[in-house]
């Protein structure tokens, strides 16, 4: 079992299961944030306390469900759009955890091709020219 908690210790969870599936995302709201998450099963993951202190971000589809901390600000976890039954930690939450760790992450989340926005964007950049 690891431990983790938001930056402020307000927001505390567990997961219990290995490390796996280490990977970044591209999207519009990944890429602003930089970190690295891992996929924890949603059976292996158990919030321990601050679920009061827990905001949503959702975006784009709404669907997937970004959650963080209202004191503190850091992303604990997600609620994947592509798969409900798993959540992505944000690893830099993890007791213990060393962030040299994550110099190779080999798995990586083109969330860009699958972000609406991004698709009209990019449409209308192109109509532009
Ligand atoms: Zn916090």
């Amino acid at each position: 079992m690891i431990k983790g908690q938001c930056h402020c210790g307000k927001v505390k969870f567990s997961i219990n299961c290995e490390l796996k599936e280490l990977r970044r995302c591209n999207c519009s709201h990944c890429r602003r944030k930089g970190y690295v998450m891992t996929t924890v099963n949603k059976d292996e993951f158990h919030l321990e306390s601050g679920e009061d202190y827990l905001s949503i971000y959702q975006w784009n589809t709404k669907i997937a469900k970004h959650f963080f901390c209202k004191i503190c600000g850091i992303n604990t976890h997600n609620k994947r759009r592509t798969n409900p039954n798993a959540f992505g930690v944000n690893v830099g939450c993890l007791d213990g955890f060393d962030m040299s760790w994550i110099q190779n992450v080999s798995d990586f989340t083109n969330g860009q091709e699958f972000t609406l926005e991004n698709q009209k964007q990019d449409e209308a950049s192109l109509q532009k020219k």
